[in-house]
């Protein structure tokens, strides 16, 4: 999990805070001390994290916060504001012209995952009813285009190409097409280098002058920590970029790089990665981070993730069958397709602010569902209409079409059984319609 240590850390060192009634001058600065050592083992710039205390002790050792009746929760609330402030405060938006394509630029380092999110924007953007074009302009690897041509058609976004032709005519073509056909947004997926060089930097240079963007993206790899600061740093310097994609936050990144960037460059974050898939984006919101650093969770992103990768139309389906006390293992299929939408169980857990390191990897693994996916579809339509029909010999007969033990079966059939036992008992209680059905 990202963060994990500097929310430990942090942890530790308010718990000792929460722990006193009155808090004095000395024990504030003595959880600062810890709070900065927790910051620059995170990877954080070593003068952000010292004008972050800094800045912290100041607000705490106030007489309202020492003299208020939960001094301890009192500074915590103070670093959440203030880790939410370095981070940007709120969400940065785009800047969007009033007439026109929206023409935004990525460029960064090789690997850093530019290819990945011009797909990814590309897709968020299509699902908020935008007409993106992608627009490949790395024409040193022919295998770069093929990429973009690979993700674009996942994603749903056409692709605007002309082969290993010239990067700055190429970007100019795209965004004149983009005009003639309607595209709102034109995301151009530029060449990256294992370093910054003259070479790169000329070029991207030259398309930002041809065809004026509105956004210029820095894609950087949140796992380089200070290296991402120093890298985004450059590339502003260079370019003026408009602001940052910060990729690969679902890996066990220290923090450094979300925590420092926008304190070094002046540049906010604006969007999120966070797995390989093509909807793992997310819209960077400074105090949804802070709240997940300091172990409280996310239950804003996750809802927004519910509404933006769940079918409404199936959920409503689901419950008006539940309710009906239809609920059969067809429905059931159906959920596990919806809860997989919902990306990793881990993640899912940790934006509710659960600490999953207390949960087992049986619990937390992933192919549990699949498991239970491959005992339904093992079944005969009839059996799934009608679970009362399966015998002990369908059984022996489902566990080898799916891979399973009769026990499996066995237990997803007492699920089932119990769903369905609930279901009658709201059904005779009226008036209590709101209700979710334990899930395995
Ligand atoms: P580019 O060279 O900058 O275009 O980078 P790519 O888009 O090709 O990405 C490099 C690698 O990083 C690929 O294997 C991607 O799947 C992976 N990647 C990109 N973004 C993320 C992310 O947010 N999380 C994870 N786990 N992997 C990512």
């Amino acid at each position: 999990m990202a963060f994990e240590s500097l929310s430990d850390k942090l942890s530790a060192a308010f718990k000792r805070l929460k722990s006193k009634g009155k808090l004095t001058e000395d024990d504030v600065k003595a959880a600062m001390r810890e709070v900065r050592l927790a910051l620059l083992e995170a990877d954080v710039n070593y003068k952000v994290a010292k004008e972050f205390t800094k800045k912290v002790s100041e607000r705490a050792i106030g007489s309202e916060v020492m003299e208020s009746l939960t001094p301890g929760q009192m500074v915590v609330k103070i670093v959440d504001e203030e880790l939410t402030n370095l981070m940007g405060g709120g969400e940065a938006r785009l800047n969007i012209p009033s007439s026109g394509p929206c023409v935004m630029l990525l460029c960064g380092l090789q690997g850093a995952g530019k290819t990945t999110h011009a797909a990814k924007l590309g897709r968020l953007l299509k699902k908020k009813g935008h007409r993106p074009l992608l627009v490949a302009c790395d024409v040193y690897r022919p295998a770069a285009i093929k990429q973009l041509q690979i993700v674009g058609q996942q994603a749903g976004v056409p692709v605007f190409e002309e082969g290993q032709g010239d990067p700055i005519r190429i970007s100019k073509d795209a965004v004149r097409r983009a005009k003639d056909y309607g595209n709102d947004f034109v995301l151009i997926d530029t060449a990256g280098r294992l370093q910054i060089d003259d070479k790169l930097m000329d070029e991207l240079k030259n398309i930002k002058e041809a065809v004026h963007p509105n956004e210029i993206l820095l894609v950087v790899d949140s796992m380089t920590g200070q290296e991402a600061v120093n890298v985004a740093k450059s590339f502003d310097e260079k370019l003026d970029i408009t602001g940052v994609i910060l990729t690969k936050l679902d890996g066990d990144t220290r923090g450094g790089a979300a925590l420092s960037v926008k304190a070094v460059t002046g540049k906010p974050i604006k969007f999120a990665g966070v797995g390989e898939k093509l909807d793992d984006i997310e819209v960077f919101h400074p105090d949804r981070m802070a709240s997940r650093i300091l172990g409280m969770g996310d239950v804003l992103t996750l809802i927004e993730d519910a509404q933006t990768k769940l079918d409404e139309k199936q959920a409503e389906k689901a419950a008006k069958r539940m309710l009906q006390n239809k609920l059969d293992f067809n429905d059931l299929l159906a959920q596990f397709d919806q809860i997989k939408k919902m990306g990793p169980i881990r993640g899912v857990l940790e934006k509710i602010g659960m600490d999953t390191r207390k949960l087992s990897d049986s619990q937390l693994d992933d192919r549990i569902v699949d498991r239970e996916k491959a005992i339904i579809l093992s079944m005969t339509p009839q059996e799934r209409e009608k679970p009362s029909l399966i015998n002990p010999s369908h059984k022996r007969r489902i566990a080898a079409g799916s891979g399973t033990r009769v026990e499996d079966v066995n237990k997803l059939l007492r699920s089932m059984e119990q769903m369905q036992k609930l279901m009658k008992r709201v059904k005779g209680k009226k008036g209590r319609r709101r209700f979710m059905p334990p899930m395995n």
